[in-house]
Order: C-alpha cells, then sequence, then structure tokens
C-alpha cells in the first residue's frame, strides 16, 4: 500500500480531489475559470440574415446576361432597417453586417461591379455587376452563429478569451464557475533561512515557499505562506493544525525518515489519512499524499527540484480538478534525446530538459547536473522527460515524451510559412 508508481498516485489523487464547490464571479473575472453551469444562447446572432460583405444586394436570376445593369434602390448599412424591396431589375447598395432587404437572395461584392471605389458609385442609381454567382452568395443567415435558446456551453468548459466574448454576446453578465480551493504552504527544517530574516551563511535559504507559491499562482490561485516550521513536533504540530484551516495544505521537506524528520508522526498524531507515503519515481520519492473530510494533504520532499517535480505531477492536477478542468495534466510531446541517458529499472525519472526544434520535430537536451537539490537544473528546463521505470536506459535518438513546463506553450517563431 506504501510504495506507489506515478500513475497510481496520479489516480488515488484525483479520486480524493473533488470539485472545490461554486460560486459566480463577474464575466471580466472570469478568464480561465471554468464553467459550473449550461448556458444557453438568448437571441439569434445575426438576428436577420446580413451582408458578409460590402457590395450589392440583389437577385440572382437577375444575372442570367452578365454584364447586367441594375436599378439601385436603397443604401442599407450596418444598422439600418431597409425600407424598400429589391423587385427584378434592382438592387440595394449594402455594407458589412447590414441587414439584407426583401426580394434580394445574393450579395455581389463592390469589387465584382463596375467601379472598384465604392465612393464613385455613391451618387449612382445604377450599377454594372461583371460577375456572375450562386444564390445565397455572401449572405450570413439569421442565427448562424447562436440560435436563440440553443445550448452554447455546457458545464466543464473552460473559459478562454473565445469562450468569455460569447458570454459576453449572450448577456451573461455573472458566471457560475467552480470555487478555487484555498491553499496554504509551509516549509520545515531547523537549516532553513526565510526570505525576510537576517542572511546567516551558514543557512540554507527557504526556496521550497517561493517554487511553490509561483507554482500555485501559475495554475491561478493565491496561496498563503505560513512560513517555516522548525524539526520540533509541537512546532510542527501548530503549523500543520493552521495548515488544515486551508482546502489543501503542502508542506516541504521532514518527510523522508531522518531522526529529525518530524512530519509523518506529527500527521499522523493529527488524524489525517495518509493514502500513501513514497513514489517510485525520481527526484521526488519521498511524496505523501493524505485527506481529511475537509482538507488534501501533500507532503513533498525537502530538496527544491524533487519539490517542483512532485507538484507538476501530483499538486497541480489535484489542484485543477477541484478547480473543474477536464484537462488536469500538463501537456506532453514527444522529442529525440540528444544524448544518453542512463537508467536502471524501478524508478520513473523525470530528466529537466531544455527543448529545441529541427527539420524532424523536437529535440531534448538536459539542462547540466540532474541532482535533486540543483535548482538550476529546473530554472533552465523547458520540461520534463519521462525515462519510463522499467527502462535500461535510452541511447541518443530514442524517442520520449515530455512534458511541457510554464511559458514552453510559446516558441520564438509564429510557425506560419507566408
Ligand atoms: P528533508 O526532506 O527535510 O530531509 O530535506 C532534504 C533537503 O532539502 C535538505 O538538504 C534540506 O536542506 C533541503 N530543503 C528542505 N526544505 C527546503 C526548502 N524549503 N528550501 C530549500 N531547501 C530545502
Ligand atoms: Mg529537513
Amino acid at each position: 500500500m506504501e510504495y506507489f508508481s506515478l500513475t497510481d498516485a496520479q489516480r488515488c489523487i484525483l479520486q480524493h480531489s473533488s470539485r472545490a464547490g461554486i460560486e459566480k464571479v463577474g464575466l471580466t473575472q472570469a478568464l480561465g475559470r471554468v464553467l459550473a453551469e449550461q448556458v444557453r444562447s438568448n437571441r439569434d446572432h445575426p438576428p436577420y440574415d446580413v451582408s458578409a460583405m460590402d457590395g450589392y444586394a440583389l437577385r440572382v436570376a437577375d444575372l442570367h446576361i452578365i454584364p447586367a445593369t441594375l436599378a439601385v434602390v436603397e443604401d442599407i448599412k450596418a444598422g439600418d432597417i431597409p425600407t424598400m424591396a429589391v423587385l427584378p431589375g434592382q438592387c440595394a447598395r449594402i455594407m458589412t453586417g447590414a441587414p439584407i432587404p426583401k426580394g434580394a437572395d445574393t450579395v455581389i461584392r463592390v469589387e465584382d461591379t463596375q467601379a472598384p471605389d465604392f465612393d464613385k458609385v455613391k451618387d449612382a442609381d445604377t450599377v454594372q455587376v461583371n460577375q456572375l454567382a450562386v444564390k445565397g452568395t455572401d449572405i450570413r443567415s439569421r442565427g448562424e452563429n447562436l440560435r436563440n435558446g440553443a445550448v452554447v456551453f455546457d458545464a466543464g468548459v473552460e473559459i478562454t478569451p473565445g469562450v468569455l466574448g460569447i458570454l459576453a454576446m449572450v448577456k451573461h453578465a455573472q458566471v457560475a464557475v467552480y470555487r478555487r480551493p484555498r491553499v496554504a504552504i509551509l516549509s520545515s527544517g531547523d537549516e532553513l533561512e526565510g526570505l525576510d530574516e537576517p542572511f546567516d551563511p551558514n543557512k540554507i535559504p527557504d526556496a521550497n515557499s517561493y517554487t511553490l507559491l509561483a507554482q500555485v499562482q501559475a495554475l491561478g490561485i493565491e496561496p498563503v505562506l505560513l512560513g517555516i516550521a522548525r524539526d520540533d513536533p509541537i512546532e510542527l504540530s501548530q503549523y500543520l493544525m493552521r495548515g488544515l484551516e486551508f482546502d489543501v495544505l503542502l508542506i516541504s521537506g521532514g518527510t523522508s525518515v531522518g531522526v529529525y524528520d518530524f512530519v509523518r508522526p506529527t500527521i499522523e498524531a493529527l488524524g489525517i489519512h495518509m493514502h500513501f507515503w513514497r513514489v517510485a519515481i525520481r527526484p521526488g520519492h519521498p511524496l505523501a499524499f493524505g485527506t481529511t473530510p475537509d482538507n488534501l494533504v501533500f507532503c513533498l520532499p525537502g530538496n527544491p527540484v524533487s519539490s517542483m517535480v512532485c507538484f507538476e505531477q501530483f499538486v497541480a492536477p489535484a489542484l485543477r480538478n477541484m478547480m473543474g478542468h477536464r484537462r488536469v495534466y500538463r501537456r506532453t510531446i514527444s522529442a529525440r534525446l540528444a544524448h544518453a541517458v542512463k537508467h536502471r529499472p524501478g524508478r520513473t525519472e523525470l530528466i529537466r530538459v531544455v527543448l529545441s526544434r529541427d527539420a524532424s520535430g523536437y529535440l531534448a537536451t538536459a539542462t547540466g547536473s540532474q541532482g535533486s537539490g540543483v535548482l538550476m537544473s529546473m530554472a533552465h528546463a523547458d520540461g520534463l522527460l519521462f525515462v519510463p521505470s522499467d527502462s535500461n536506459g535510452l541511447a541518443a535518438g530514442d524517442e520520449a515524451e515530455v512534458q511541457l513546463l510554464d511559458g514552453t506553450v510559446f516558441q520564438e517563431h509564429s510557425g506560419a510559412s507566408s
């Protein structure tokens, strides 16, 4: 029960991280949240058939001989209501977004008439059409975008800028979304020096509070830093109790089996139900997960790299699941290794890599020393390359999956060819 594989641990965590509840937010604050309600359109959009072009609304039957000369009976701008029907031999000058007048069934672009410069024909009462068309060309039909009463989104949809635009179109100014979990972060260790404490050359600066803070912030949640608990069961217990006021408590350090690693006994004394204490991954195997009816508790390794790697594999999916996301894991891509990687079967290994691209795809190169205390390897990383637990090592050129870290959805080149 204690030594879980990476995927077993992830499954167990997801089972226990249920939605954090529902709240209403204003539309302007809704970006990145997940809809917790079904939304329907309150209108037809467009509300009537409109022109997709600046041109002439006419009857296609009048184009049996080309060029055709038609009488211009009206000038219709977006926002106007047409007052005339278009009869045989007639047309209306029409702008993009303006309603199609009765009788007309087709729009001919101004470029396909005798005067490409629209202004010159402004006062003309006839127009010469030089182009045949099929009926319905360049007409956007009523309700083509949105149908009154139709479901536009179901619960579970992530609010991207495009989704937000549709919500604005259907006048959904207050949006029900899944609540963000409240997250607390605690560091533990006698050797640690806080960011605001005086510089002491013999101490270890607390990095984990800040890497975890940033990792939580990157998911759209503002966490609370509880500070540093010393390696003392009573002090640790007080901090943990404060941490249990939050939905999710992240503790780093003190979870191994060292004599001064008090997290395990202290947590057990508080009655937190622990699901596992170790995961077969490297870096990061002293990773523990527990629950109470109201909390998730993650005990992360003290080593800064391990803590960050474990956050991405275990904590981020839990937090995204609680916020209603269906896509809870970071995106992976396939990449070729630029060099060999040694590995003994047993644990899944996550190598910090930078990615470059050539004609045959992505190339992954390790970011220098892979020691679990070498945070620089994480600072430079574009992604984490998975070495499967049963691997006997990978050769240069082998394909592997790479989990993309923050920022790697952006690239230097636009990707367009013209
Ligand atoms: P522990 O898990 O407490 O045995 O710590 C493992 C290693 O991680 C030790 O070298 C600690 O000094 C280091 N460490 C623990 N917590 C932190 C932290 N918050 N920031 C930086 N290093 C840490
Ligand atoms: Mg420690």
